[in-house]
């Protein structure tokens, strides 16, 4: 795996060590912290170690490793805290909703009520409005 450090980004600096956090686990390519701002008890972060922006920018091998400490951080907040749900929240961009530009995935207990909201606008395009995105969609793969 490709290693790529910036040396002004907290999360870079949180993997280095060079600022504090409160670490639950890391394997090779990722860092499991608890977020600072967490939303509910137990709300944790996993980062990518290598610095990388977003989603998009991540090697495939890397995508795979952030999404197995994402399911294992969650089998943990399962066991700990036996919540009602779990959610797993992942911004790419400022207009997604993205702070910290070091990708990263949230991973956090979920109880009824408890404030955290997410709007979906839902516009149900017909089939063939899908079909031709698809297709668009496949040139790129
Ligand atoms: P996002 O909006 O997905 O980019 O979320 C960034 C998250 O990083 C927020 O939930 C912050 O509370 C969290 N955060 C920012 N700085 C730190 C830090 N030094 N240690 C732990 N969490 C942090
Ligand atoms: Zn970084």
């Amino acid at each position: 795996m490709k290693e790529k450090r910036e040396d002004n980004c907290v999360f870079c600096r949180i993997v280095r060590g060079e600022l504090p956090a409160t670490v639950v686990f890391e394997d090779e390519a990722t860092l499991a912290f608890m977020d600072i701002g967490s939303v509910n008890p137990g709300h944790m972060l996993v980062a990518a170690k290598p610095h990388v922006a977003n989603l998009q920018g991540m090697e495939a091998e890397l995508a795979g490793a952030m999404f197995r400490s994402a399911a294992r951080a969650a089998k943990a907040i399962e066991a700990v805290f036996r919540p009602a749900g779990i959610s797993v929240y992942q911004a790419n961009g400022a207009a997604a909703g993205q702070t910290v530009f070091h990708a990263h995935i949230h991973v956090l207990p979920r109880w009824e009520k408890d404030g955290l909201t997410f709007t979906w606008p839902v516009k149900n395009p017909p089939r063939d409005e899908l079909e031709k995105v698809a297709a668009q969609l496949r040139t790129a793969l």
